[in-house]
C-alpha cells in the first residue's frame, strides 16, 4: 500500500491514535524531566508530581480516592492483578469465582489459569444481545464466591452491561466486584461509588493515550495481595520504576476524554446509526451483532452471511480500510469469535462478522466510502461462495 494512499480508520477498539495533546504532554518527560521519580534529589520532584497529578486526573473521573489507583502495564495486567490477588487473598473464606462467557482474554484465560490451581470458576451466558442475565447471576452465587468480574462493556459487540444492578447483587452479597472497564471508560460515564465497583481495569490506549500504561483501581479495604515484587513504587503493591511519560500520558487522555466526552460520544453515536442503519438496509443477510441500544457509542458489529469475515478484511485493507473480524487477540486464528458463539450465533455465521469501531475523528463521507466497499466486496465474495450459489437456487 502506498504512502500516499488514504486511510480509513475504523479499529479503534483495538487501539487508538494517541492525541497530538498527550504526546505533547509526554515529551518533556522524556528529554527533561527524566529524574527517577524515588530519588531524593529536587530533579526527580517533577517526574513525582507529574505522577501525583495524573493520578489525582484519573482518581477524580471515577470519583476515586488517589491512593485506590494502581498504575500497571496495561489493561490485560490490570486484570490478571485483579483476578490473581483477589484469588489469593481470599482464598481463606471460598475459592469460587464468577465470570461471563464473554470477557476479555486477559480474564477468560486467567480464569482457566486459576481453575488449575484449585479454584472454581462459573462462566455466565449471556442473552442474544450480549447481556448477562441478572437471574443466572444470583443464581451461581455460593456461600464461597470471592469474586464477580463481569466487564463494563465488550470489546467486539459494544454491547453495555447492567454494572449498576451487578455491583448491587454482589454487593448485598458481600462479594468483591471487579470489572473490566477498558472499552468503557472514556466513553461512558463511570463513578465507582454509584455502580458499588471494587476494582477497576482500564488501559490507556484504548483512548488515545499511550501503549503499555493502565490501571487497576483498588477500593479502599479491598485486600490485595502485590503484583510484582520489588521496590516500594504503588504503595508497595506493583513495584518498578514508574513509566512516568506513560503515566503523564495517560492523566492527559483522561482529562481530554472527559473534557470530549459529551460532545464526541453524540456524534460518534450518530455516525454509528448511520454505519449502521445503511449497512442493515443496503446488503442483504446481514445482522447487527450486540445490543441495538446499550452499545458503545463507536461500536458496529455485522455479520454477513455466505462470506468469510477474513476474506472481508483483507480485501476492505486493499481499500484502506481498517477493521477486525472479532478481538485482535484471536484474529489469525481461525476459531470463530467466543462472543459471537456465546451470542448464539452458529459457527459460519459468526465467521462472517466484522467490526468497525469508530472515533472522533471518523466522518461521515468516510462511512459512505466504507458502505460502498463493503456493498461490492460482499457481492464480489458471494459471486464466488458455493453456499450462496446454492441458497440462491433453492429459495
Ligand atoms: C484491549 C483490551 C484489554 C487489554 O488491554 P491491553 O492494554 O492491550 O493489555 C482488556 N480488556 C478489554 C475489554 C480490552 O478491550
Amino acid at each position: 500500500m502506498g504512502e500516499e494512499k488514504r486511510l480509513i480508520y475504523l479499529d479503534n477498539a483495538a487501539t487508538t491514535k494517541t492525541a497530538p495533546e498527550v504526546v505533547e504532554a509526554m515529551l518533556p518527560y522524556f528529554t527533561e524531566n527524566y529524574g527517577n521519580p524515588s530519588s531524593v534529589y529536587g530533579f526527580s520532584q517533577k517526574s513525582k508530581e507529574a505522577i501525583t497529578k495524573a493520578r489525582e486526573i484519573i482518581a477524580k473521573s471515577l470519583g476515586a480516592k488517589t491512593e485506590e489507583i494502581y498504575f500497571t502495564a496495561g489493561g490485560s495486567e490490570s486484570d490478571n492483578w485483579a483476578l490473581k490477588a483477589t484469588a489469593e487473598a481470599y482464598r481463606g473464606r471460598g475459592n469460587h469465582i464468577i465470570t461471563s462467557r464473554i470477557e476479555h482474554h486477559a480474564v477468560l484465560h486467567t480464569g482457566e489459569w486459576l481453575a488449575k490451581q484449585g479454584y472454581e470458576v462459573t462462566y455466565l451466558d449471556v442473552d442474544e444481545n450480549g447481556t448477562v442475565k441478572l437471574e443466572e447471576l444470583k443464581k451461581a452465587i455460593r456461600p464461597t464466591t470471592i469474586l464477580i468480574s463481569i466487564m463494563f462493556a465488550n470489546n467486539e459487540i459494544g454491547t453495555i452491561q447492567p454494572v449498576k444492578e451487578i455491583g448491587a447483587i454482589a454487593k448485598e452479597h458481600g462479594i468483591l466486584f471487579h470489572t473490566d472497564a477498558v472499552q468503557a471508560y472514556g466513553q461512558l460515564p463511570i463513578n465507582v461509588d454509584e455502580l458499588n465497583i471494587d476494582m477497576l481495569s482500564s488501559s490507556a490506549h484504548k483512548l488515545n493515550g499511550p501503549k503499555g500504561i493502565g490501571f487497576l483501581y483498588i477500593r479502599k479495604g479491598v485486600k490485595i495481595r502485590s503484583f510484582i515484587h520489588g521496590g516500594a513504587q504503588e504503595r508497595k503493591r506493583r513495584a518498578g520504576t514508574e513509566n512516568v511519560p506513560g503515566i503523564v500520558g495517560y492523566g492527559a487522555a483522561v482529562e481530554r476524554a472527559v473534557r470530549t466526552m459529551e460532545e464526541r460520544t453524540a456524534k460518534e453515536r450518530e455516525l454509528r446509526d448511520y454505519l449502521i442503519g445503511r449497512v442493515l438496509r443496503e446488503v442483504p443477510y446481514t445482522r447487527l451483532n450486540g445490543h441495538r441500544t446499550e452499545r458503545l457509542p463507536n461500536n458496529a458489529n455485522f455479520s454477513f452471511q455466505f462470506i468469510e469475515g477474513e476474506s472481508l478484511l483483507i480485501m476492505l485493507d486493499m481499500d484502506g480500510i481498517c477493521g477486525s473480524s472479532g478481538s485482535a487477540c484471536t484474529s489469525g486464528s481461525l476459531d470463530p469469535s467466543h462472543v459471537l458463539l456465546a451470542i448464539g450465533l452458529p459457527h459460519e455465521i459468526a465467521h462472517g462478522s466484522l467490526r468497525l469501531t469508530l472515533s472522533d475523528e471518523t466522518t461521515k463521507e468516510e462511512l459512505d466510502e466504507v458502505v460502498e466497499s463493503i456493498k461490492k466486496i460482499v457481492e464480489k465474495l458471494r459471486s464466488m461462495s458455493p453456499l450462496y450459489e446454492d441458497y440462491m437456487r433453492r429459495r
